[in-house]
């Protein structure tokens, strides 16, 4: 309706795709459990940030998501939070352990700050994240991912690794975020970015975050996203 309009057009918010679920205003708007909420108002996050309350109601309805927007704007918050309803959602694991939650993310720092805000958020619901990237110990890691893990946050080339020691199984995943998809493939992971799409069912949810949409990124959302949403945030590219 019109309000959303001119709120959308005061912050520079364009969004695109049918169907689209209506914004939020409010983390109250969004339906989380009180636990959840609880764990929101710990970090101090009294409102959500533009792109969050455009992408919270679109990610929490099960609908893929492109998520543009500069550094800073609470990307990551956006696709954690409705990552833990969906595990919370999922009937009663079974014996399969593979991560039902996958995050790819260019670097170790950003890998590791994924981690980070994952786990404030998983925490209270026993969820395992285990972090996979460069610099750890590649037989460490495999017996944390043999052990069992409901995410994993993880750079492209280790997570690789580890799917070829077979330390874990993607039968499980059905939550696939990549995020800084422009500086994944800036830094030549879009073979193993290609390869573990591949290696997660098709009828999976995907949310690619980019701060800039270059045409071989825009290339790989057409290819692997279904009717997405595409949210943008702020004069970016
Ligand atoms: P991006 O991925 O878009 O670069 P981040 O997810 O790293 O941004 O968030 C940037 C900073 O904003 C982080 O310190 C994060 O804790 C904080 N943040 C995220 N969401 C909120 C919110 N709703 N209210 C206040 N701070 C927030
Ligand atoms: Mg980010």
């Amino acid at each position: 309706d019109q309000d959303v309009a001119d709120y959308r057009k005061s912050l520079a918010i364009r969004v695109s795709g049918f169907d689209v679920p209506k914004p939020v205003k409010t983390f109250e708007d969004c339906g989380f459990s009180p636990q959840l909420m609880n764990s929101i108002k710990k970090q101090g996050y009294e409102k959500p940030t533009s792109i969050q309350c455009q992408a919270l109601p679109v990610v929490s309805s099960g609908r893929d998501i492109i998520g543009i927007a500069k550094t800073g704007s609470g990307k990551t918050a956006a696709f954690v939070l409705p990552m833990i309803v969906h595990i919370m959602d999922q009937p009663e694991l079974e014996k399969e352990e593979g991560p039902i939650g996958v995050i790819c993310a260019p670097t170790r720092e950003l890998a590791h700050q994924i981690y980070l805000e994952s786990k404030k958020f998983a925490k209270a619901y026993g969820i395992r994240v285990s972090a996979v990237y460069g610099g750890m110990s590649k037989l460490d890691q495999f017996k944390e991912l043999k052990a069992g893990c409901e995410i994993v946050v993880a750079t492209p080339g280790r997570l690789i690794d580890m799917l070829k020691m077979k330390a874990l199984s993607m039968t499980r995943a059905t939550y696939l975020v990549l995020d800084e998809a422009d500086r994944m493939f800036d830094l030549g992971f879009e073979p193993q970015v290609q390869s573990i799409v591949g290696q997660i069912r098709p009828d999976r949810q995907t949310l690619l975050f980019s701060a800039t949409m270059p045409r071989k990124v825009e290339k790989l959302a057409r290819e692997i996203l279904t009717d997405p949403v595409r949210v943008t945030v702020g004069e970016v590219g």
